[in-house]
Order: C-alpha cells, then sequence, then structure tokens
C-alpha cells in the first residue's frame, strides 16, 4: 500500500431498490478499511440512471446502514464534507461531469456517436443471423454513425441542430490492460474484448462509468471496494484514468468475491431468501421493484429479530477471515483485525442457521438486566405488566435457551398464568396413580416446607419421591409438566424458587384434579 497517500474509500450505491446484504457487506469492509487506516468513509449515491431510481430507496440505504453502525463520516445523510455534493444528480446540475466528457473528445480518446436506437437494433439482428453479436467497437465504428466517420461539418451541425448523440471511449484496437487487484492479483484484459462504452448523453447526464472516474478521482478517493460484478468495469476504468491523465492518482482496486446461495450454487438472491426463509435485506419495508415497477414488500433482519452486531460479524466473515479461528468480534476488533489481503477470492456461502448462531452469542452476551429491558415492552404488548426484576429472573433462566429475544416473551408464558393443558407425550408416558399420588404428597410437603429456595425445594422433592418409593430421576419431567405444561424449559428448581411456593402448589393440585380426568 501507498502509505503517503490518504485512505479515502466510499460505497456508492445505485438507489434502484432495497439495500441487498451483500451491499451491506460492500459498504462494511470499506467502512473496516478506513477506520483501521484512520481515513474517511464516504456515502455517494450514483443515480445517473434516472430510469431506474426507485422512490424511497436512498433513504432505506441510509437507514440500513445506521442500523448496522457502518456509518460513513462523509456523505448524503450523514454529513456534508469538502467534496460535497455526493448525488451524482446533484453534481451533474452543478457541471462536474461535461468538461470530462469534452477533454476526452478533445485528446481524441472519445467521440460522438449520432446512431438511432432503430439503427443499433438493426444492426445487433445482422450480426445473429450471421450468429455473431454486435458490438460497438473499433471493428464497426468505422462503419456507423459518428465523429470518426462524418465530416467535422456534419457533426457540428447535428450537435447544433439539438439532435440526440452520446459519447463514447474510443477503446484501442489492440492494447492489453493491466491492473492490480488487491485481492485478485494481476487482472489482464484484451481491448479487443471491451466494446467503446457510452460515458455521456447528449441531455447532459454522464453514464456510471464517467461519473464514477470522475468523482473517484474528485474525490480522492485511495481504494476501490466493491463487488465482483463491477470487475468487468475495471479495466474501462483503468483505461479512462490513463485517457483523462490520472494514472498517477488511480485508486488501488479491490473486488469483493460474491455471496453465494446456501448449496453454493449462484448468487444469493432475494428469491432464495423467501424459498429457505431468511432475509437478505437488513431492514423491512416496501419499494417498487425496478424491473416490474410494482411495489414489492421484503423483510428484514432487524425485524426478524437479529442484533446489528449479529448481523454485522456474521456479514464480515461471508469471504474475508482473521489470522486465528476467532469467530466473535466486536466492531473494534474488527477493525483491528480486518485486511483486504485477506478477503477470499471464491465466493462465500451464506448460511442461515449460522447466522441464527451468532445471533445466540449476542444475545448471551447481554446482561440480564438488558435482555429485560427488551423484554418488558413485548410483555405489555400482550398486556402482561411485570417489575424489571421478575422480567430479569425470567431473562437469566431462559437466556440459554433462546437464539432472539421475541423467544423469551414466547416462552415464559408460564411465568405469569398457570398451565392450560400438559404435554401430552410425557402424561401418557408417566402419569399413572401412583405418580399422581406422588404430586398430591409433594403438594402438602411444599406447603410444609419453610424456607423456599432452589436447594430446599430440590431436597424436599427426593425426600418425598424417596418415602413414596418412587425414583426421582423418574418423575422430575412430570413435575415440570405439571407446574408448566411443558416437556422442557430452564433449569427445573431455579424456576421452581421463581414461581413460589403459593403457585406451584396450585399448580400441583390444579395437574392432580385434571390430568386424566
Ligand atoms: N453504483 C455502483 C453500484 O451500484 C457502484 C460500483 C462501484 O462501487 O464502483 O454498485
Amino acid at each position: 500500500m501507498d502509505n503517503t497517500r490518504r485512505v479515502r474509500v466510499r460505497f456508492a450505491p445505485s438507489p434502484t431498490g432495497p439495500l441487498h446484504m451483500g451491499g451491506v457487506r460492500t459498504a462494511l469492509y470499506n467502512y473496516l478499511f478506513a477506520k483501521k487506516h484512520g481515513g474517511d468513509f464516504i456515502l455517494r449515491i450514483e443515480d445517473t440512471d434516472q430510469e431506474r431510481l426507485v422512490p424511497g430507496a436512498e433513504e432505506y440505504i441510509i437507514n440500513a446502514l445506521k442500523w448496522c453502525g457502518i456509518e460513513p463520516n462523509e456523505g448524503i445523510g450523514f454529513g456534508d464534507g469538502d467534496c460535497a455534493p455526493y448525488r451524482q444528480s446533484d453534481r451533474k446540475n452543478a457541471g462536474v461531469y461535461a468538461q470530462y466528457a469534452d477533454q476526452l473528445i478533445q485528446s481524441g480518446h472519445a467521440y460522438y456517436a449520432f446512431d438511432t436506437k432503430e439503427e443499433l437494433d438493426e444492426q445487433r439482428k445482422r450480426y445473429e443471423t450471421m450468429g455473431k453479436a454486435f458490438a460497438y467497437n473499433a471493428l464497426t465504428r468505422q462503419n456507423l454513425k459518428n465523429s470518426l466517420t462524418l465530416s467535422e461539418d456534419e457533426v457540428k451541425t447535428r450537435i447544433a441542430a439539438g439532435e440526440h448523440y452520446v459519447i463514447r471511449t474510443k477503446i484501442p484496437r489492440n492494447e492489453e490492460i493491466r491492473f492490480h487487484d488487491i485481492i485478485r492479483g494481476w487482472v489482464v484484459v484484451h481491448s479487443s474484448q471491451l466494446d467503446d462504452k457510452v460515458l455521456f448523453k447528449s441531455d447532459g447526464m454522464p453514464t456510471y462509468h464517467l461519473a464514477n472516474i470522475v468523482d473517484d478521482y474528485s474525490m480522492k478517493i485511495s481504494h476501490v471496494i466493491r463487488g465482483e460484478e463491477w470487475l468487468p468495469s475495471a479495466p474501462l476504468h483503468v483505461l479512462l484514468y490513463r485517457f483523462l491523465g490520472w494514472e498517477e492518482v488511480m485508486p488501488q482496486f479491490a473486488h469483493l468475491p460474491l455471496i453465494l446461495r446456501p448449496d453454493g450454487n449462484g448468487k444469493l438472491s432475494k428469491r432464495d431468501g423467501d424459498r429457505l426463509g431468511f432475509p437478505v435485506f437488513p431492514l423491512t419495508g416496501e419499494l417498487l421493484d425496478v424491473k416490474t415497477g410494482q411495489p414489492e414488500k421484503f423483510t428484514g433482519y432487524r425485524e426478524k429479530g437479529y442484533y446489528p452486531e449479529a448481523f454485522i460479524n456474521m456479514l464480515a466473515l461471508l469471504g474475508w477471515h482473521g489470522s486465528s479461528n476467532q469467530e466473535l468480534f466486536t466492531k473494534e476488533e474488527l477493525i483491528e483485525a480486518f485486511s483486504l489481503e485477506r478477503v477470499s477470492k471464491s465466493g462465500a456461502k451464506f448460511d442461515a442457521e449460522k447466522t441464527k448462531w451468532f445471533n445466540q452469542q449476542y444475545l448471551r452476551k447481554r446482561s440480564d438486566a438488558e435482555l429485560a429491558a427488551e423484554l418488558l415492552p413485548m410483555l405489555k404488548e400482550q398486556g402482561i405488566e411485570t417489575t424489571p426484576a421478575f422480567a430479569e429472573a425470567i431473562c437469566r433462566l431462559l437466556k440459554e435457551k433462546v437464539q432472539f429475544s421475541y423467544e423469551l416473551r414466547d416462552q415464559c408464558g408460564y411465568f405469569f398464568n398457570d398451565p392450560a393443558g400438559y404435554d401430552e407425550g410425557v402424561i401418557a408416558k408417566r402419569w399413572n396413580e401412583q405418580n399422581a399420588a406422588f404430586m398430591k404428597s409433594l403438594a402438602d410437603a411444599f406447603n410444609g416446607l419453610g424456607e423456599w429456595t432452589a436447594a430446599t425445594t430440590e431436597a424436599c422433592f427426593k425426600a418425598t419421591a424417596e418415602t413414596a418409593g418412587i425414583n426421582a430421576g423418574q418423575v422430575m419431567q412430570l413435575f415440570r409438566v405439571c407446574i408448566s405444561g411443558l416437556g422442557g424449559g430452564p433449569v427445573l428448581f431455579e424456576l421452581v424458587e421463581l414461581l413460589g411456593k403459593e403457585t406451584i402448589v396450585r399448580r400441583l393440585h390444579n395437574a392432580v384434579n385434571t390430568i386424566g380426568k
């Protein structure tokens, strides 16, 4: 790495829909890299393709980054820096791009093209009948309508008459384009594989390629960290840096691997998420689908109960690994450990179960009081009022049993209500006269018990079993079913202590009076 240059990186999404988790990962890696090197992380909105704009998408991107804690220090939604504006449509209005399109024309690296859509479609068809694919390039441009084939006067007349044109790159005919990618090593592409990409349109709008290069240059971007789908564009970008005389300050490239479906076959899409039951977006929402123009609803990690720390920890390891087997990283630890050199070249398989595991780990890291603060409003919503201390005790008992905090709510009904039914499997196996009599005598023994703790109630339980000539282990689960209705749950006698004598005794009587009746 060139150590003399200030690290400045950007996340440059196009607001064409909700931010996919692959995009969040790109933002995360940019963020980690910037923080690691004490540099800047910029959010730039690339909205040159106005036809694909989706209302609300920009806001969604900003909210998603905020929720994830991936906060840019410059850019749309996060405060202006020296390089404002940070939205390309605003930059276009400020006249940032046109001068560079002109410069490329003047230096002979770009040209005007006047071919209409119909004419180009015709070419495409003609090539198809020959079994070939048409490309606007060094071979075909000589026979098409552009400033390389028309006279200077004619070009001027057409432009003056307001005729639609585009400005195309003049890709050199026979050249090897080489650049170094931090993740992939040297990439070599022959110029004959590139076409003369459009850079600018007569409506004054630059295309993605020109705007992207001009902005990276003028925002002094040192490293371009982006998804693998942009790798095919990189040779053109390298050429543009050269044509504009900016080779010295060309950013270093790092193209990140794709996030793959759980089975490894292809890129993870929204449809895979729907099919397999996991979200591929950070936040739930509804936006227009750019392809169909119809509103489309989607589910997010936040609404599915994931903690942002768990989500970003999982994403960080999807394509990157630390120097050891460590899997749990705080954000600070990620910043410390992150390096682009340890990003893998090959795609990373998404694992929904592992993602839940990450959430569970972060849930366990929370204190009982923190979990109680999450649980209390969920209970209130269900009309259950309780004290913070009782909610904390519930969290202490159930914490090891759940992956999401909403499961605490779903699993804590019996802390408040007597069982309305009893686990049928356990009842069928264990309920008989002898055991029913045992539960009755247990209720009596509990009633007479002085100090009520996990230890005293457990001792009392064992003594009562012994007196009745029953193996305590054989009736333990049945006892749990009698007091909670369920065959499984938290450490039994801690539950007994928390529920208290009155409740336990009442529930034992209820069980004896209702089961099998
Ligand atoms: N606007 C492009 C996108 O939507 C940015 C690609 C890049 O980072 O250069 O992903």
